[in-house]
């Protein structure tokens, strides 16, 4: 019996893992079942939609059935999975179950918001869906004071892209933007690039309060922030409530086959952790799931993964980052009236780089120490 291939979730993931897998199988069913209504979007936009005056439909790239229809697949939307019986090889859906050959879990992550007291905590808004977008949008139409909570990738794109059209207040714990990413000097010309948003470094915010129609912020510090909507980036975390029953760390524990602890059943994309790490980018889950795609198709294949470049979506000072960029490292500058090129050495070897301004990075990237 020739059982389907069960895709949970509709992201880049699973996406990117049913086309892959219909170019080499053209008739075995792939059945994705997700949660949400099963739009393809490209997510990474998302952190610069709303300076566009972008809405969340003019996002979309194709609807759920016009990507069914495309790939010969079948899309479950609205469909959210509650358990799976890794025994039975079955998806509890609630009111009936799915019987997988294979199972794949593309089920993302969610957003980690640090606790915060206060009558209004529950109004911070999060940025990692459509459905996310939709509220934040609409939230934010009519503010003209928004806090955004964390100057990592993300927070300091959505910081950068409501600046256009809001006065916007940034609080992060560490001492400057990008600091896990970035060296300082790099952090310091894109804050400078940033002047009209009001940064609170080395504070936190405690709790949220209602204050008649706006909100009332209190920082670690004691001091006060009145604004009209709170946005929290503090990073994400893997959706792991699907996995019981299967070895789970950060992620979802696979290996480079993109395999479980259970036979049969796989994991891509920002739920997944490979070697001990979770990689949130497009790049490394297209290549996870062109990999999964041919072991699918009866091809066991690694996924293998070199220095991955990343671009920070800051127009005003773009920023590119390749290799490791974190932790101890031994920085080399050179600055021109064009832009600034940052060499991450470690033990005398290239490991990384950050370019910002007008320099472009991507050309280091075969050089890095592998
Ligand atoms: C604002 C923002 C900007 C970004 N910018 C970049 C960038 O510039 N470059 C880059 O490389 N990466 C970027 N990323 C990261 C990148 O977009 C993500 O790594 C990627 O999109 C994650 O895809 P995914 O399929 O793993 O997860 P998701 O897109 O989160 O998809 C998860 C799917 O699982 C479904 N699901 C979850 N639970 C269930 C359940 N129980 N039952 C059924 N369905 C379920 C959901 O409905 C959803 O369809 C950005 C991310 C964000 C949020």
């Amino acid at each position: 019996m020739n059982r389907p291939i069960v895709i949970i979730g509709s992201g880049h993931g699973g996406y990117t893992l049913a086309r892959a897998y219909r170019k080499l199988n053209r008739t075995r069913p792939v059945v994705v079942v997700t949660a949400d209504d099963g739009a393809d979007y490209p997510k990474p936009q998302l952190s610069h939609a709303f300076g566009n005056g972008a809405s969340a439909e003019r996002l979309i790239r194709q609807t759920a059935s016009e990507v069914a229809a495309e790939t010969s697949i079948m899309v479950l939307p609205h469909t959210r999975v509650q358990r799976i019986d890794f025994d039975k090889q079955l998806v509890e859906l609630g009111n009936r179950t799915l019987r997988y050959g294979e199972l794949v879990l593309a089920v993302g992550a969610r957003p980690f918001v640090p606790p915060m007291t206060g009558d209004a905590a529950d109004t911070v808004l999060t940025l990692n869906s459509l459905d996310d977008y939709r509220q934040f949008q609409t939230r934010l139409a009519n503010a003209n004071d928004v806090l955004v909570i964390g100057g990592g990738l993300i927070g300091t794109e959505i910081a950068h892209d409501i600046a256009r059209h809001k006065r916007v207040t940034l609080v992060d714990v560490n001492a400057r933007v990008l600091s896990k990413q970035a060296p300082p000097v790099i952090s310091a010309r894109l804050q400078a690039a940033l002047g009209d948003v009001d940064f609170r470094f080395g504070n936190r915010v405690t709790a949220i309060d209602q204050d008649g129609d706006r909100l009332r912020a209190t920082l670690a510090d004691g001091d006060t922030l009145t604004v009209d909507a709170v946005v929290c980036a503090t990073g994400l975390k893997p959706r792991l409530d699907l996995a019981k029953g299967l070895d789970t760390a950060t992620g979802i524990v696979v290996d480079a086959g993109l395999r479980t602890s259970r036979e049969h059943v796989y994991a891509l994309g920002d739920c997944a952790e490979i070697d001990g790490r979770v990689l949130p980018y497009l790049q490394p889950i297209t290549l996870s799931a062109n990999a999964l795609a041919q072991t699918l198709a009866g091809t066991p294949t690694a996924v293998a993964f070199g220095p991955m470049p990343v671009a920070v979506k800051t127009p005003r000072y773009p920023v590119q980052l390749g290799g490791i960029t974190g932790g101890e490292i031994d920085w080399q500058i050179d600055e021109d009236d064009n832009g600034l090129t940052a060499r991450a050495m470690r033990d005398g070897q290239l490991v990384g780089y950050a370019t910002g301004g007008g320099h472009n990075g991507f050309r280091l990237l075969p050089q890095l120490a592998r």
